[in-house]
């Protein structure tokens, strides 16, 4: 679980990216984070997974400070909008270099490899080149990538938005099973509200470095906290 304690970030130059932002995220939850452009989504992203450190507050990780774990020791699978596949390797091998860098065992690897990408559909895709692969492919294998290695946390920067409306929401149904079927803690950014209305277990809207609301799905739509939210969700009044 994730414990967001009054978390602001002030980029050098005065830019006040976060402020105050305190939010608790159960395990196995997927929050999704929404708000326009700017408003500070991935910079919260970046500091929960530890590549950015808060001007002041604190992350917890299981009810422990994690201020000084690197993202490696928060184990987080991180999954951005262009996230590039390394073209010089095949499919299976993107998402086997993980775990070989890990240093597993090859037999427990294929198994791992066999999982992951049977769970993405992508298990007749192993052999191509990413050049070979569509975007929302790419995307899979991208994600396959990011889940083989078991993280504790999954963190997705606005996954789909390069891809047209269908396969977003073929993929976004994907995303959701699997989060469920593994049950890992997952923060997903979006600014697609269709997106956070359907996928998220609780929503978690942010305006100019302040949290707005934070509830369910129907909550946040039905009864929003504030103007800014209702006017954000579209909410007929
Ligand atoms: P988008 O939806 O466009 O991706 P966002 O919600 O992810 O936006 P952030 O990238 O978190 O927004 O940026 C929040 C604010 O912090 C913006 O005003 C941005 O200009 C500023 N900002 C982000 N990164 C830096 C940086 N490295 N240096 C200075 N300012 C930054
Ligand atoms: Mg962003």
């Amino acid at each position: 679980r994730i414990g967001l304690r009054d978390i602001t970030k002030v980029f050098p130059g005065g830019a006040v990216a976060l402020d105050g932002v305190d939010l608790d995220i159960a395990d196995g939850e997927l929050m999704v984070l929404i708000g326009p452009s700017g408003c500070g989504k991935s910079t919260l992203l970046r500091i929960i997974a530890g590549l950015e450190t808060p001007t002041s507050g604190e992350v917890h990780l299981d009810g422990m400070d994690a201020g000084h774990l690197s993202p490696k020791e928060r184990q987080v699978a991180m999954v951005f909008q262009n996230f590039a596949l390394y073209p010089h390797m095949r499919a299976g091998e993107n998402i086997a270099f993980p775990l070989r860098i890990s240093g597993m065992d090859p037999a427990a690897q294929g198994e791992r490899i066999a999982e992951s990408a049977g769970a993405l559909g992508v298990r007749e895709l192993l052999n191509r080149w990413p050049h070979q692969l569509s975007g929302g492919q790419r995307q899979r294998v991208a994600m396959g990538r990011a889940l083989v290695r078991q993280p504790r946390l999954f963190l997705l920067d606005e996954p789909l938005s390069n891809l047209d409306s269908g396969l977003r929401a073929e993929l976004r149904a994907e995303i959701s099973g699997m989060v469920r079927s593994l049950g890992v803690t997952t923060v997903y950014v979006t600014h697609d509200q269709t997106e956070a209305l359907t996928l998220a277990d609780r929503i978690a809207v942010l305006s100019q470095g302040v949290l707005q609301d934070v509830g369910t799905a129907g909550r946040v739509y039905d009864k929003p906290a504030t103007m800014f939210v209702a006017a954000f969700l579209g909410t007929p009044r």
